[in-house]
């Protein structure tokens, strides 16, 4: 048995472990059980200066950037290595703080982030830039791909680890050095993350980890002019709020905000495939989840059969203590988030819509009782205006809705804020191929829904954001690219002089 011990945390500033300048530390507690599980630093301004500062330094003048890439691939190899040897421990702390199932966060959260960290190692080492050839005979040019400097990393309570991952690896693989802000309900596995970079042997200064409110420590950070871009994965809500902000020194924004993914049954589909796909791609992570399966639209032939085989699938999903692995659904990660559905699932029925399962909290037994869960829910009789069919809930609820032809699905699916991911079932690939060209979503996934891998791009169209998580596209948003013009003529006078100055 895997045990973790919880003891007060420091922050990890310039290399050193240390508290708060105000010496203030908020609670991080269990949501299965609601018990503080560990005390961590309430960052503020100083705090954020101090690690914008250590990086910055650690960024103009020391090694990070300037190391040959294969020398950093050593380095992150050797934290990825780490991660592994320590997974079963980091898997348990992202449990007990998060509340997800431990098989979730074990088989799948923790090998991803690891294959991610390895894949953004061997990455960097392949930056490309187009140069030219000897274009005009007098002259050559050189692309030089560079690191942009300082990057402030803010990340997401519902997949801490791994969003940590995306966020933060490529930045650092590409010669960056990073200030990483994790949400203030997940702060631990990112903690230990920066143990693990000091045992890898990243020099100081190169990871910052500060942990705080993102409306005072987070705010500071955006706003520093010493900053040159941050990445944030969360709310729509805090996207425009950064873009605001960082607008004041033009900082560059990488954003991966909310979604609500369309998933679109058509009446040819494997219904039992289409069924098990939205179990699994709307429940998953308790529905925190920001391309969960939430907005079912189902052909009207085959609408009825299909949400009562997700009723029957629903009713199987097993909600209990996070730690054991016949657990499907662990809590909600707060009391706020469990508010936000109850309110969201009120609206829903106060607007008409009609619930097949689900609308409540469950009953557990001591000590799960006290904790922040909530039933799978579906609905049906929604209308596309509710706020249930185009707002983010970010819980276990979904909502199935009849269509006709191939079209109305098309627009009822593009019909939303967002554009992050969606999905398509049916067994005729031509029709398939042909509502992917037109949703407007950065994902569209054929017959499954949620796989992700780190040789592909995942990011957001419309209020989704912009930037690209994981693949080598993401270097683009975390490297600048110079053009270096080289005169091979030695000419005082070139031939385009006169122009400016002078005779022909
Ligand atoms: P937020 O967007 O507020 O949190 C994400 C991160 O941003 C956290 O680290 C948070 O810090 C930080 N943050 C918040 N406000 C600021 C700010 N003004 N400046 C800098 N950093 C800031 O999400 P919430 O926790 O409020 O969740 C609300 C909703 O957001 C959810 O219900 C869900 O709909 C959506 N969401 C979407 C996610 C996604 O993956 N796309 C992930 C998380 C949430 P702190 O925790 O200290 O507030």
């Amino acid at each position: 048995m895997v045990e973790v011990t919880l003891k007060p945390y420091d922050m990890f500033v310039d290399g050193e472990w240390v508290s708060a300048e105000s010496k203030a530390t908020f609670d991080v507690i269990n949501p299965a059980t609601t018990e503080v599980i560990a005390k961590v630093p309430k960052g503020g301004t100083e705090d954020a200066e101090k690690a914008v500062d250590a990086a910055r330094e650690a960024f103009d003048k020391g090694r990070w950037p300037r190391m040959a890439p294969g020398e950093r691939a050593g380095i992150i190899l050797k934290l990825a290595d780490l991660i592994e040897q320590n997974i079963d421990r980091l898997a348990l702390l992202e449990t007990l703080q998060q509340g997800k199932p431990i098989k979730l966060s074990r088989d799948s959260d923790f090998p991803f982030a690891i294959d991610n960290t390895r894949f953004f190692a061997g990455a960097a080492r392949c930056l490309e830039g187009k140069a030219s050839t000897e274009y005009n005979g007098v002259a050559t040019s050189i692309i030089r791909r560079e690191p942009i400097g300082l990057v402030v990393t803010i990340t997401p309570w519902n997949y801490p680890f791994m969003m940590l991952a995306w966020k933060a690896i490529p930045p650092l693989a590409a010669g960056n050095t990073v200030v990483i802000k994790p949400a203030s309900v997940t702060p631990l596995t990112t903690l230990e993350f920066a143990k693990l970079t000091e045992e890898a042997g990243f020099p100081k200064g190169v990871v910052n980890v500060v942990t705080g409110p993102g409306a005072t420590l987070g705010e500071s950070l955006v706003t520093n002019s010493k900053v040159d871009v941050v990445g944030l994965t969360g709310d729509t809500l805090t996207g425009r709020r950064i873009m605001e902000l960082a607008s004041g020194s033009v900082k560059r924004v990488q954003l991966e905000l909310g979604g609500k993914a369309p998933f679109i049954v058509f009446d040819d589909a494997n219904l039992e495939a289409a069924a098990e796909g939205a179990v699994v791609g709307g429940y998953v992570n308790s529905g925190q989840d920001c391309t969960a399966a939430t907005r079912l639209y189902v052909q009207e032939g085959v609408h009825e059969k299909f949400t009562q085989m997700l009723v029957e699938r629903v009713k199987k999903i097993k909600l209990g203590d996070p730690q054991s692995r016949d657990t499907d659904l662990g809590p909600l990660v707060s009391e706020a988030q469990r508010h936000k559905v109850e309110d969201m699932v009120a609206s829903g029925m106060s607007e008409g819509a009609k619930l097949l399962t689900g609308g409540k909290r469950p009953t557990l037994l001591t000590p799960f009782n006290k904790g922040f869960y909530y039933e799978p829910t579906l609905f049906i009789d929604a209308k596309q205006d509710m706020r249930i069919v185009q707002q983010e809930i970010f819980g276990p609820v979904l909502t199935a809705l009849p269509f006709k032809t191939s079209d109305e699905a098309i627009e009822k699916s593009n019909d939303i804020l967002y554009g992050l991911a969606s999905s398509v079932w049916t067994t005729d690939i031509f029709k398939a191929m042909k509502v992917a060209g037109q949703l407007k979503f950065g994902c569209v996934w054929i017959n499954d829904h949620l796989p992700l891998v780190s040789e592909m791009p995942h990011g957001g169209y419309k209020q989704s954001g912009f930037g690209k998580d994981m693949s080598t596209y993401t270097f683009d948003d975390y490297t600048d690219i110079k053009h270096v013009y080289v005169d091979l003529t030695n000419d005082a006078r070139k031939s385009w002089h006169y122009t400016v100055y002078g005779p022909q």
